[in-house]
């Protein structure tokens, strides 16, 4: 990738910060963004604000995590890393603690190998199935390890009792699919105790077949 073509993307990283923390996806120094490179990752700095993000100092990592450029990466950038060892086909992954999707992730009644129903057409097109990452201390080696075993199979994960992190093949294909899946936990919670018809397993199996997930 040229210069002129990290510098691109590092504009681009900052926007869309801007973009979610503006729209109240994230808050304080939570959430994290990153995008592939040739030589490894650029992804938001330890304890940054998204919505104030300095292009040039959003760190540059290699793929085992050590710094090459920028500041000091976030401590979930290898739930980053795990995400792209496994995906080869993604160029980016956005890691928020949107407050819809958080709530959904505390709940304990919820289907662990995919924990929200098919409510609708876009959230089976955008996300599919989402398993729930069981809950490990932000940090720990344990949970990269549980990242990386669901990684290669789904590119949106939802970590219990944290958020989601969800991979695509674009920075804004990534943030298309993290903000659909913050608007289903957002009417999945609004419909809780309704009784609500979720799409038929042959409206679903129609639409993957349509509009297959990458
Ligand atoms: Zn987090």
């Amino acid at each position: 990738m040229s210069e002129a073509g990290e510098a691109a993307l590092r504009d681009e990283i900052a926007r869309l910060g801007r973009s979610i923390f503006d729209r109240g996806l994230t808050h304080g120094s939570t959430g994290n963004i990153s995008a592939k490179v040739d030589d490894g990752i650029l992804v938001t700095p330890t304890g940054s604000n998204l919505g104030n993000l300095d292009p040039a100092r959003i760190s540059k990592v290699d793929w085992h995590g050590n710094v090459l450029a920028g500041d000091a990466p976030s401590k979930e950038a290898f739930l980053h890393l795990g995400m792209y060892r496994e995906r080869p086909g993604n160029g980016a992954v956005v890691h928020l603690h949107s407050t819809h999707s958080v709530a959904v992730s505390v709940l304990a009644d919820v289907d662990p190998r995919d924990v929200l129903p098919p409510i609708t057409a876009y959230y089976v097109m955008r996300i599919g199935t989402l398993p729930l990452v069981p809950y490990y201390a932000p940090g720990d080696p344990q949970l990269a390890e549980a990242v990386r075993g669901l990684a290669s199979k789904h590119h949106a994960l939802l970590l219990a009792n944290h958020g989601p992190v969800v991979g695509g093949s674009s920075l804004s294909a990534a943030a298309d699919a993290v903000e659909e899946l913050e608007a289903t936990a957002k009417i999945f919670l609004l419909l809780r105790g309704q009784k609500i018809r979720v799409l038929e397993n042959a409206e679903v199996a129609d639409l993957r077949r349509r509009f297959p997930v990458k």
